[in-house]
């Protein structure tokens, strides 16, 4: 065993962190609050507070109606663009639109319909509830029987590999699940599992949630049909920013959106009384973006590409070890049980720390101790570690100030009632 890592040792990390001058580029309101829920919602980049100020005020204020072409009516797919630099996927394949759930039911009813004499859906019980709620969704709209087979995880931390791909078979029409699951952290071999969904002749669906700008990802090297992710957690979008959705390029006009609307209309101000979808990727938009908040994903994305996804995700392991070190030697002993996979492989960017009194002790740390983490019905910590704004000294002292809510029982003084948004 080696020794616990000691406050100088954190800041001894930080001085030879390559990615540690990011954090100036973040608006950060209170030098101690230790906020560790940047996979929630990530903080706000300085330049998005410019460019906001810039859009209501000077673009919307001034230029008025004359903005949409100005660059509005090209923001979804420019936008779109950069984000598929940072998933290894074409400039043409990515575009901004929706929410998740929605980019995700338009993609999951287009590919139910291009593989129509398949009966099975497939995805796991780690997967993010309100993708379940959408594939229920979508089911029930069906013109056919269709069975959604919920594989379920062994442990609730680690997928269910082997039952998954054995699961998978030549009646499956979809396979779709989180890249990095939302609890535990998990992060799933994509190429793995795309292999054996394109085997028995089904197409894939991952959402990008919890990886796009936290993890590498290589949707064409990986040759994946179809993905969806949000941009207001490590992509630092803001909260409800629109999210993306990807197609594969050859599957682009094959595909077809099942909310046909003008913003996916082939000559929209043309006006005609027939949906005639756009060619390439546009057809998948419905109807108007919301610009505001569009326009904000921007900034963040910028500081992402411009940090480069290999550095961060080598920082993020290293942040990550750094916290399972710290768990060991210091929370281990008092309760704590890791409920993400200790193999950084299948590790995203946040650690659940599991203990029977989570939820109180989660509230002892926002009240009391300065400290954001989130908190995951029954008993999950989950700590979300940002490489672009996270330190290592923030990471040992949130450890610290978690050990004294333990250790001094600070806990004890809440209440065990939930609250609305956790
Ligand atoms: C955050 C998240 C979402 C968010 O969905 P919205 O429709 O944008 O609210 C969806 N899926 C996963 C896996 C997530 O982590």
């Amino acid at each position: 065993m080696f020794a616990t890592p000691t406050a100088e040792a954190a800041q001894e990390l930080d001085a030879r962190d390559n990615l540690a001058a990011f954090r100036q580029r973040f608006v950060i309101a209170e030098p101690d609050l230790i906020y560790l829920d940047g996979n929630s919602l990530g903080r706000l980049p300085q330049a998005t507070a410019v460019l906001l100020d810039d859009l209501v005020r000077r673009q919307w204020g001034q230029r008025l109606i004359r903005g949409w072409n100005e660059g509005w009516i090209d923001l979804s797919a420019r936008i779109g663009g950069k984000i598929a630099h940072l998933i290894g996927a074409q400039p043409d394949e990515v575009i901004v639109a929706d929410s998740t759930s929605v980019n995700l039911f338009k993609l999951v009813v287009a590919a139910l319909r291009a593989n129509p004499k398949r009966h099975k859906l497939i995805t796991d019980d780690l997967n993010f509830p309100s993708d379940l709620y959408i594939l229920q969704g979508a089911t029930k709209l069906a013109e056919r029987p269709l069975r959604l087979h919920i594989v379920s995880s062994p442990d609730g931390v680690h997928a269910p590999m082997e039952e998954l791909l054995a699961a998978i078979d030549d009646d499956t029409a979809l396979v779709t699940l989180s890249h990095t699951t939302f609890k535990s952290g998990y992060l799933y071999d994509m190429t793995a599992v795309t292999q054996q969904a394109h085997r028995a002749g089904a197409l894939v669906l991952w959402d990008l949630s919890h990886s796009v700008g936290a993890v590498p990802v290589e949707l064409g090297k990986a040759n994946v049909d179809l993905a969806v992710g949000c941009t207001y957690k490590h992509l630092h979008g803001g909260p409800g920013a629109p999210a993306f959705l990807y197609v594969r390029r050859d599957l682009q006009e094959k595909l077809a959106n099942p909310i046909s609307g003008w913003m996916g209309q082939q000559r929209m101000f043309d006006f005609g009384l027939e949906y005639d979808p756009a060619p390439g990727l546009r057809h998948f938009l419905t109807g108007t973006p919301p610009i505001l908040s569009l326009a904000a994903i921007e900034p963040g994305v910028d500081l992402v590409l411009e940090a480069g996804m290999s550095a961060v995700r080598a920082k993020s392991v290293q942040q990550t070890e750094f916290l399972i070190t710290l768990w060991q030697e210091l929370l281990a002993p008092l309760g704590f049980h890791l409920n993400s996979p200790p193999n950084p492989e299948r590790r995203g960017a946040h650690i659940s720390l599991g203990h029977a009194e989570g939820w109180r002790i989660n509230q002892a740390l926002i009240q009391e101790m300065n400290v954001i983490p989130d908190f995951r019905y029954p008993d999950n910590l989950r700590l979300g570690l940002a490489p672009l704004y996270t330190s290592f000294a923030e990471i040992w002292t949130a450890v610290a100030r978690l050990h004294a809510v333990i250790a001094e029982k600070r806990y004890e003084a809440y209440s065990v009632a939930r609250q609305a948004v956790t």
